[in-house]
Formats: structure tokens, C-alpha cells, sequence
């Protein structure tokens, strides 16, 4: 049996990132995971029928191509292959209308008649400079950017809402874009930052597409696992850590979990200023999850959602800013903002021939135990009719569910914590560095730390960094 020099708590992306960038250091690293098999929010399971492969949480991964910590990770030396729908993602509008994104911004802005110039002036920069802006957007938010200038100018605009920059569209379809990609943010329409997230998805869509995993997202965590294991890493799963006193002696001990779980795992050992200051962490709506088994696609009324493998469902402007409205005001919205994903479009293998997988959530309130199935699948229908006759099978996952799953979503929130403009920022506290606690030696590395949600694995990398430079580590650059 050997020590471990560090050990990772949570088998997340992030944990298993921040575990592979230490095992690659020269430290011994083991991983302890709550569940049965590592990945959190990335794990792919047969939740409904036999033969068909459903994404428990995470499914669609711009995020992952754009970000440098997996750009030392070949994950295609495992077998990892990212398939690019032809549509980034779409929109129905109620009839054959809708709006789509595909990876060309003069196609969309043609689309979109008397919008096409606005959206051209708002997103061609965008796409254009986007590598400047990145650094910023996946850093630490503490650090000054290589690309200050193009990150001011994006992180000002972007601090308008979502409303203020649907403003600038006329039409109905422009103005539905907007509200879907701000929609992911979780905010109200009207807060500042939901213009951030239409700006940043649209620019990413248009230079990534937004891929799925073939065969499904647990093939990411499979690589990252085969990554560690060869580089002398450890995972050891069912392994529920609940006092930070019960861990093995280790130089560095990385936490992939929230605040409220550090602050009761840790108990009496937080000094009281930053237990204070972790107990103001915010944590935003939660969601409920359906995956359906089909018989065949869903029967879209407009062509343009038929080729997408993301489509954001909810209707008008208006419509989904009364959804997210709703939400954030505690209340279940009768006609919910709704995000889907339909993968076989680009991957038949998660089904049997000529069947289809789906996956969809709506945001309700934090800790909802509610049960949105009913509600998603009459929006479905809604633009889709004839949808619920090709149900094979189901599975929801409320709220309260979703928690359950991943001790990590706290109140079923997906994001480790609200997007407000505080939390985008000062997240989790406002400390220089973010990954580093107030007990030594001990590191947080899940999304709860800059920046935020997604499978990108920077959050393990930032955690990492800052545990390398502690331990005297050359070339670890975190102050
Ligand atoms: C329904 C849903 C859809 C999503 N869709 C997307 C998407 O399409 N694209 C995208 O980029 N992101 C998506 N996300 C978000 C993404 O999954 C998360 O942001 C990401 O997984 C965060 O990684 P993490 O490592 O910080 O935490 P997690 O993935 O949450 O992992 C934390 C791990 O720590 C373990 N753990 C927690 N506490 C303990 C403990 N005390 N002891 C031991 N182990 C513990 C948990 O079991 C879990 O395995 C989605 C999430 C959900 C739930």
C-alpha cells in the first residue's frame, strides 16, 4: 500500500482533471467517489429500455473543444469521438417556423431577413475574436487575461441582460434566439450577465458546433480515468467522504463538491470568516430531467429543428422570460422554457435501428420535488405533434432527484451555484485565489469555482495549479 501524496474528493470532470494534472507532477493521487463508477454530472446509462444509451446530465460539449485543459488530453488516443451536428441548435417558433444556427454566420443572418444585420454586426466579431475572449471567460476571473482589451470589451456588453439585447431585434425568430441561449444561465431575463450567455453560446456554435459524444459523454470520463490510471493515479468508487478528518494524511486534499458540503465536511475546522462567507454561497434553480425512449425522431413541425441536436424549446421572447421569471420567483411554470437534446441525430448507435433517444429539462425552483414530465412533454407536442405517440419508455429525475444522484446539485442546481454577477466573479468567496480555502493544504475544484459549470475541466485545472505552486512545484504558475 502506498501514501497518497494527494487526494481528490469527487470524480467529477473537474476532480479527475485536477487528479490527472497532479498524477502527471510526479504525485501519487487517489480519487475518492461517492457513486459506484466515476464521472458525475458526465456519465452515460440505459435509464429507460434495453439498447438505449442516455447522458444522465451532460450531453453537449462546445465547452470541452474551446478549453485548454484538454488540450494536453488526448482524448482521441481512447477513442473519444466528437460528432458536430449540421445545426448547432434550433428554435421553433410555432408551425414550420423556426430559427437555427448552423456554423456559417452569413446563412443564419440571411435567415433571420431584416435581423440578418445586427446579428452579423453582434456575432461576426464575436466568432472572429473568440479566442481572445475565451481566456477570460474559462479563467480564474482574477487573473488579467492575455487579451485584456477584447475581454473588457466582451465582459461590458455582456453585462447587459438579456432583454436589454433583445432590443435589438424585430423579429419574432431573433428575438427567440436571444431568450433561448440566455436561458441557460438560469437568470431571470432582466438580470445583468443573461446577455452574456447568447453572445458567448451563439459566437461558440458558430465555431465549434455544439458536439455530442459518440456512444455518449461517459466515454470522457473513461478517458480521463485511463489518463490517470496510467499516469499512477488511483479511483476508488463508493467511497462517500463525509468529514474531512477521515482522509488519510496527504500533502493536498482537492474537494470536488459546493460550499455547503466543504462547510460540513470540514465542521469546526473552517475559521469562521470563510465558513461565513461559504454560507452566503448562492445556489440557483433546480432542474427536473426527462429521457425518453422513441420510436423513431421526434416529429418536428419545422424542417430547420430536424437536423439540430440541441433545441431550445419554449416559444416566444416573451414566453420563456415568463418561464425563467416564474422560476426565479419560486414558482413552476405551466409552459416551461425547455432545453432538449435529440443525439441521435447525429449518433443512431444510441438506439436500436431506426429508434431514437431524447433528453430534455426545464428549470424549476431550488429543491423542487416536483414532477415536470407532463409539462415538458405538452411543449414538446406542442411543436412536435404527434410526439407522445412514439414514447417507448421514460425516466424522470426531479429536483430533489437530481440532488440524490450527485450530493454536488445541491437543490438539483446543475451549475454548483447561481450565475449572478457576484458568484461570476467572486466565486465561491472572494479570495485572490479562488481554489485555494482557508484550511491549508486543502483546495475546492468543482464548478462552484471559476468558471463555473460545464465540462471544461478548467476549475480542476485552476485547483491543481494552485496545489503544485503550494507544494513548490516548478512551473505552477497560481499566485
Ligand atoms: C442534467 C444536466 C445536464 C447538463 N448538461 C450539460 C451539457 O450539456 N454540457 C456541459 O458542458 N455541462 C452540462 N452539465 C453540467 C456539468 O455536468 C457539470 O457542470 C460538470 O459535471 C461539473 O463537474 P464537476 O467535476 O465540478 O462536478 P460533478 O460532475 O458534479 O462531480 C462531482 C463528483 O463528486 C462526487 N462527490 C460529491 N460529494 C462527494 C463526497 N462527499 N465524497 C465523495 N464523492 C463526492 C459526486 O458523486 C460526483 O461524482 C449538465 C448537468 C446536468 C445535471
Amino acid at each position: 500500500m502506498r501514501e497518497a501524496d494527494a487526494i481528490v474528493v469527487g470524480a467529477g470532470p473537474n476532480g479527475l482533471v485536477a487528479a490527472l494534472v497532479l498524477a502527471r507532477s510526479g504525485l501519487a493521487v487517489d480519487v475518492y467517489e461517492a457513486a459506484d463508477e466515476p464521472g458525475g454530472g458526465c456519465r452515460t446509462a440505459a435509464l429507460t429500455l434495453p439498447g438505449f444509451h442516455h447522458d444522465v446530465c451532460s450531453a453537449v460539449h462546445p465547452l470541452l473543444l474551446a478549453s485548454p485543459a484538454f488540450r494536453d488530453i488526448d482524448l482521441s488516443a481512447h477513442g473519444v469521438r466528437l460528432l458536430t451536428p449540421p445545426v448547432a441548435f434550433a428554435h421553433p417558433l410555432g408551425g414550420a417556423r423556426a430559427v437555427s444556427v448552423g456554423p456559417d454566420v452569413a446563412d443564419v443572418a440571411r435567415s433571420l431577413g431584416t435581423d440578418g444585420r445586427v446579428y452579423s454586426q453582434l456575432v461576426a466579431p464575436l466568432v472572429r475574436d473568440l479566442d481572445k475572449i475565451l481566456p477570460a471567460f474559462l479563467g480564474s476571473m482574477r487573473d488579467v487575461p492575455p487579451h485584456p482589451l477584447a475581454a473588457a470589451a466582451f465582459a461590458l456588453r455582456g453585462l447587459s441582460s438579456a432583454q436589454y439585447l433583445a432590443r435589438r431585434f424585430r423579429t419574432e425568430e431573433g428575438r427567440a434566439l436571444v431568450a433561448g441561449t440566455a436561458a441557460h444561465s438560469m437568470l431571470p431575463l432582466t438580470a445583468p450577465l443573461s446577455g452574456v450567455f447568447p453572445r458567448l453560446f451563439t459566437a461558440l456554435a458558430h465555431r465549434y458546433g455544439w458536439p455530442v459524444v459518440e456512444g455518449g459523454s461517459a466515454a470522457i470520463v473513461d478517458a480521463l480515468v485511463a489518463e490517470l490510471t496510467a499516469a499512477g493515479g488511483r479511483v476508488e468508487t463508493g467511497r462517500l467522504v463525509k468529514r474531512l478528518d477521515d482522509l488519510p494524511p496527504a500533502r493536498a486534499v482537492l474537494l470536488d463538491v459546493t460550499p455547503r458540503q466543504l462547510l460540513e465536511m470540514a465542521g469546526d475546522a473552517l475559521p469562521s470568516g470563510y465558513g461565513r462567507a461559504l454560507a452566503r454561497y448562492r445556489y440557483g434553480p433546480g432542474v427536473c430531467k426527462v429521457d425518453w425512449a422513441l420510436d423513431g425522431p421526434v416529429p418536428w413541425n419545422a424542417e430547420g429543428c430536424r437536423d439540430a441536436v440541441t433545441v431550445h424549446v419554449g416559444g416566444t421572447f416573451e414566453e420563456i422570460a415568463r418561464s425563467e421569471a416564474d422560476v426565479n420567483a419560486g414558482r413552476h411554470p405551466d409552459h416551461p422554457y425547455c432545453l432538449v437534446t435529440q443525439p441521435c441525430v447525429v449518433d443512431p448507435g444510441r438506439a436500436p435501428e431506426g429508434q431514437h433517444t431524447l433528453w430534455a429539462y426545464c428549470h424549476v425552483p431550488n429543491g423542487s420535488p416536483v414532477d415536470m414530465t407532463e409539462r415538458i412533454e405538452s411543449q414538446i407536442e406542442r411543436f412536435a405533434p404527434g410526439f407522445r405517440d412514439l414514447i417507448l419508455g421514460r425516466s424522470t429525475f426531479t429536483a430533489v432527484a437530481t440532488e440524490e444522484h450527485n450530493p454536488s446539485y445541491v437543490g438539483g442546481d446543475i451549475n454548483a451555484g447561481s450565475a449572478t454577477l457576484r458568484q461570476m466573479i467572486f466565486r465561491p468567496t472572494a479570495r485572490w485565489n479562488p481554489y485555494r480555502t482557508a484550511m491549508k493544504s486543502v483546495y475546492l475544484c468543482s464548478a462552484a469555482t471559476p468558471p463555473g459549470g460545464g465540462v471544461h475541466g478548467m476549475c480542476g485545472l485552476g485547483a491543481a495549479r494552485a496545489a503544485l505552486h503550494d507544494l513548490g512545484h516548478d512551473g505552477a504558475d497560481a499566485a
